[in-house]
C-alpha cells in the first residue's frame, strides 16, 4: 500500500524543533535557523545550490522509537529507515523521490525540483532531506522559503503491509485491517499500555511534494468524509482517515521504478496472503507472549514440528523429478498439492545432488537468512515478470504428450504422499512423525563467512521459490476448486520451509 507522511504531524518532533521542519539555504546566504547536530550542517554544506536553484532542508519524519506514530498512527522504525539496501529505508527518496507540487507524480517533468540528499540521522534519531526547488519552476515556494515561511511537504512511502501495535495483524490495505487499527487508531489501549498504531514494513520512500498548508488539509479531509461514492466508504470510522486511503485521494501513484511484488493480480493475491501467514509465524516466533494461543495456534505447532521431514526425500526421487517435463511436474505436483521442500527445490533449481545442495553455502545461507521472510521480502521487491512464469504448469494437451514411466511415477507418488498440504492426510502423517518421535534437527553450522556471490545465488534460489509456491496456489486452486487452499493450508505451505 502506498502511504502519505506530512511533515510536522509527529507532535513530539515538532515540539523537539520548535515548529520548524524546514530550513531554507542557498550559495550566497548562510543558513538561517541552525540545524542541531553537525551532521545536518555537513548534509547542506555537501548540497549548497547552483544559482537556478534554492535548497531546502527538512526534517522529514522521527523514528517512532522515539518521537511515537504520527497523527495517521503510522509508525516509522528506525531500522527500516536506517537500512542502507536498495529495498528499503529513507535513502530510496534519492533514487526513487523528485519533488512535485501536491503529488502531482505521474509525470517527472512536471517536478518542480529535486531530492539532493536522503538521509538517517543517528544522533537525531530522525530522516532528513535536502531539497533542490527549481527558481523558476518553484517560483511560488521560492519566495515563501526566502521569507522565512515554514513550508509543508510531504512524502509517500510503499510498504507490503503494515502492522498492528495490539494483535500483531498484517495488513496490506487499511480495509483489511483488524479492528484494533480500524476503530482505535491512535487511541490508548489499557490492556497493553499501548497506543493503538500500526508498524510500516520495509518502507520505500518515493516522493516529496509541497502541499498546502494545514487548513485547506481539514478542507480536503472534510471533501473526503463527505464525498458521494466508494472513498466515503473507504475513508473512515468516526471520522479518522487512514493515509492510504489519503494517499489514494491526492492521486499517488507508484512510479514504475517500483513496481513491487507481482504484475499478475492473481499472484499479487497470494503473495500477500503468504505475506501475512509469514508474519503471524514471524510474531509465534520472536514475541509469543502477543499471539492467542488459539487453534491457529496449535495447528502451527504441531504442523511445523511433525508435518514434513526434508530429511525423508531422497537422491532417487530427486532424479525422478528430473525425467519430467517441468511444466509437466509442476501440473503434476500441483494436481496432488504436494509442494517440494527446499532443499530438493534447490538442488532441483541449481542441478546438484541432495547431499551437494545439503553442503553449498549459498543453501546454508538461505536456510539461516532467507525462509523466514521469503514472501515478505518478494512483496517488497522490484516485480518480475519472468520468474511469475517461470513454474506456471503446462496445458492438459502438452501433459498428455509427455507421459511418465512407471517407475518414475512410482517415485513421484511417494513425494506427493511426503509432501502434500491436503489437511487430512497431513494430520495422518503428524499421528505417524509423532509415533516416531521428534524430528533430528540438523545441526548447525557454525557461523560461516559467506562471499557475495554465494549470498547472491542464495538470494536468486529463495526468491525462486517464493514464486514456486505462489504458482502452487494458483494451480492447486485451479485444479482442485478455490477451498482447497484455506488458512490452514496457507499454514502448512509456510510451515514447510519456515
Ligand atoms: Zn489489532
Amino acid at each position: 500500500l502506498n502511504k502519505i507522511i506530512y511533515t510536522g504531524d509527529q507532535d513530539p518532533l515538532l515540539a523537539a524543533l520548535d515548529g520548524v521542519v524546514a530550513t531554507y539555504f542557498d550559495n550566497d546566504h548562510s543558513i538561517k535557523s541552525a540545524s542541531s547536530s553537525a551532521f545536518s550542517k555537513k548534509l547542506i554544506a555537501d548540497h549548497i545550490p547552483d544559482d537556478k536553484h534554492f535548497g531546502v532542508h527538512y526534517v522529514a519524519l522521527g523514528a517512532s522509537e522515539y518521537f511515537g506514530p504520527n497523527r495517521n498512527g503510522d509508525w516509522w522504525n528506525e531500522p527500516s529507515l536506517k537500512h542502507e539496501g536498495d529495498d528499503y529505508g529513507m535513502h530510496t527518496f534519492v533514487k526513487h523521490g523528485h519533488y512535485f507540487r501536491e503529488h502531482r507524480n505521474r509525470d517527472p517533468k512536471q517536478a518542480i525540483g529535486s531530492i539532493r540528499a536522503a538521509a538517517y540521522n543517528p544522533e537525531m534519531h530522525r530522516g532528513e532531506l535536502i531539497i533542490w526547488g527549481d527558481k523558476d519552476k518553484a517560483e511560488k515556494e521560492y519566495r515563501e522559503a526566502k521569507a522565512g515561511k515554514n513550508l509543508d511537504g510531504s512524502m509517500s512511502a510503499r510498504v507490503a503491509g503494515d502492522v498492528c501495535s495490539i494483535c500483531n495483524h498484517f495488513a496490506s490495505k487499511s480495509k483489511d485491517y483488524c479492528v484494533h487499527a480500524k476503530e482505535h487508531m491512535t487511541q490508548w489501549w489499557p490492556k497493553k499500555s499501548k497506543f493503538v498504531y500500526v508498524d510500516n514494513v520495509k518502507p520505500k520512500f518515493f516522493d516529496f511534494s509541497a502541499v498546502e498548508n494545514r487548513a485547506d488539509r481539514i478542507a480536503r479531509h472534510l471533501e473526503i468524509m463527505f464525498h458521494p461514492d466508494d472513498m466515503k466508504k473507504a475513508a473512515s470510522y468516526n471520522g479518522f482517515l487512514f493515509s492510504d486511503v489519503q494517499a489514494a485521494h491526492a492521486g499517488i501513484v507508484l512510479p514504475d521504478s517500483l513496481r513491487v511484488g507481482c504484475y499478475s493480480p492473481d499472484n499479487q493475491a497470494w503473495l500477500e496472503k503468504l505475506s501475512s501467514v509469514e508474519a503471524y509465524i514471524g510474531h509465534i516466533r520472536t514475541d509469543p507472549d502477543t499471539v492467542a494461543k488459539d487453534s491457529r495456534y496449535e495447528f502451527f505447532k504441531q504442523a511445523a514440528t511433525y508435518a514434513f521431514d526434508e530429511s525423508e526425500f531422497t537422491e532417487q526421487q530427486l532424479d525422478a523429478l528430473r525425467k519430467v517435463e517441468p511444466s509437466v511436474l509442476f501440473g503434476y505436483l500441483a494436481k496432488r498439492a504436494a509442494v517440494l521442500p527446499f532443499l530438493p527445490f534447490f538442488a532441483y533449481s541449481t542441478n546438484q545432488t541432495l547431499k551437494l545442495a545439503s553442503e553449498d553455502p549459498a543453501y546454508n545461507y538461505a536456510k539461516k537468512n532467507l525462509l523466514t521472510t521469503l514472501f515478505q521480502d518478494a512483496a517488497s521487491a522490484p516485480a518480475d515478470a519472468e520468474i511469475e512464469q517461470m513454474f506456471t504448469p503446462a496445458s492438459s494437451i502438452k501433459v498428455a504428450a509427455c507421459p511418465i514411466d512407471d517407475a518414475t511415477e512410482k517415485l513421484l507418488e511417494k513425494v506427493c504422499a511426503d509432501n502434500t498440504i491436503e489437511v487430512g492426510v497431513v494430520r495422518n502423517r503428524i499421528l505417524q512423525l509423532c509415533a516416531k518421535g521428534q524430528p533430528v534437527q540438523q545441526q548447525e553450522k557454525s557461523a560461516a563467512e559467506f562471499t557475495v556471490d554465494q549470498i547472491n545465488k542464495a538470494k536468486v534460489v529463495a526468491k525462486a521459490y517464493a514464486f514456486f509456491k505462489i504458482a502452487f496456489c494458483n494451480a492447486v486452486v485451479e485444479k482442485r476448486g478455490e477451498e482447497s487452499i484455506d488458512d490452514a493450508a496457507l499454514l502448512l505451505i509456510n510451515s514447510q520451509h519456515n
